[in-house]
């Protein structure tokens, strides 16, 4: 497989699906999403959907959505007993494959060998820390040890592989041991999460909310330590004023996701995120190909964050009616409605309101709004790809 490193084209929007196949797992990260359901008996989202189901969406994801590529989630994915065969038939159809990984089942080298097969297109694995601290992380002794002999296959047999890690308060004091272990092994891409109150993390536990700026020196002396190396560096879910200018171009919120091509499509997201298609039911929705009675919902909730967005919809119908349009509404409504992220005093008459998400909700209630830096221009930003468009991104051909 070829990889080429690129500046994304203007408002060029991501055709990357995703897809839940059931929330079972073999291992248990304490800051999963869906860690209620994982530790439910009965929850309907817990059980692996058949197979015929899994390629249905695959199929109406490519055809109706016109997506090229997948992000393929369990819980874990490498254990659906029959996931060879969905990564086959999506490589089939022409929808690349990514599985979204901990990995620890390809320290089996036959079976690394056996996703290449099929025409997996690459992995992304969750690495979040090395050693015990990993393997408290996810409670199960040893899991971490198998994850790095299963990084040393997919490299012995020249698989693509990202990593992703959640940005805990235990990863503060692994952060330099952690570089040292990406630059050893070489990822295409390492993507920084910060720990999120999403889906059943709603209630998060104060004490293990890292501060943003704990993360803010890490993570800009990251960035110059991987770009050096040609590792693309993205950083999600964490407010832009927290890091300096140059490193903004880095930072992925809601506003900003549709436009990077690892992130998934708004359109096809929000169907594959709906009940019927994230369990074994034989039902599938009737999918749907615009954004806008999502949108709907968006315009109910405005008096909760008030005129500053109404005046955003105001000014980009008046001038862009376009897709970019749809897809902003749509990123303001998953993290002011779906998601409860808030703006404070500092960010009143900060240029970067209408293309920021602001404070996780619970983190600005927990801990106020003074870490926030706002920006003061004689102009208002209004593009959510502002910074993002300086940055070089990785594609896989
Ligand atoms: S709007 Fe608020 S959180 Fe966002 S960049 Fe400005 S000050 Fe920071």
């Amino acid at each position: 497989m070829q990889v080429k490193t690129y500046k994304p084209k203007l408002n060029f929007l991501t055709r990357r699906g995703v897809v839940w196949l059931g929330q079972t797992c073999n291992l248990k990260c304490y800051f999963c999403y869906f860690r209620k359901i994982l530790d439910s008996k009965n929850h309907p989202e817990k059980p692996f959907m058949p197979l015929n189901k899994a390629k249905e969406i695959m199929k109406i994801l490519r055809y109706i959505y016109k997506n090229t590529s997948v992000d393929i989630q369990g819980g874990e994915p490498t254990i659906y007993p029959e996931i060879l065969e969905l990564v086959k038939y999506c490589h089939d159809i022409g929808l690349k494959p990514t599985l979204i990984t901990n990995a620890i089942v390809l320290d089996d080298l036959s079976l690394v060998k056996d996703y290449k097969k099929q025409g997996i297109t690459d992995f992304l694995i969750s690495i979040h820390a090395l050693g015990d601290i990993y393997d408290n992380i996810v409670g199960v002794k040893g899991a971490s040890k198998r994850q790095i002999k299963a990084i040393e296959n997919l490299k012995k047999e020249n698989i693509p592989f990202r990593y992703n890690l959640v940005l805990t308060k235990e990863l503060v004091s692994q952060f330099k041991d952690i570089l040292y272990f990406i630059k050893n092994t070489e990822p295409l891409v390492v993507n920084f999460i910060y720990y999120n109150p999403f889906a059943t993390q709603e209630n998060r536990d104060r004490s293990k909310i890292p501060r943003y700026s704990d993360y803010k020196e890490l993570l800009q002396n990251a960035v110059d330590f991987l770009e050096n190396l040609n590792i693309e560096v993205n950083i999600r879910y964490f407010p832009i004023c927290i890091l300096d200018e140059k490193y903004r171009k880095n930072i992925y919120n809601f506003h900003q996701l549709p436009y990077d091509h690892w992130e998934w499509d708004y359109l096809s997201w929000s169907w594959t995120t709906k009940f019927n298609q994230k369990t074994n039911s034989p039902i599938l929705d009737e999918p749907k190909v615009c954004l806008p009675y999502e949108i709907q919902k968006y315009f109910e909730y405005q008096p909760i964050y008030g005129n500053i967005d109404l005046l955003t919809s105001i000014i980009y119908l008046a001038c862009n009616f376009s897709k970019d349009y749809i897809y902003l509404l749509n990123a303001k409504l998953r993290a002011f409605v779906h998601t409860k992220y808030k703006k404070g005093i500092p960010c009143e008459n900060c240029s970067l309101k209408y293309i920021c998400d602001g404070f996780h909700g619970d983190y600005a209630r927990y801990f106020g709004f003074s870490e926030a830096k706002p920006l003061k221009l004689n102009y208002t930003i209004l593009d959510p790809t502002y910074y993002i468009k300086n940055q070089r991104k990785k594609i896989i051909l």
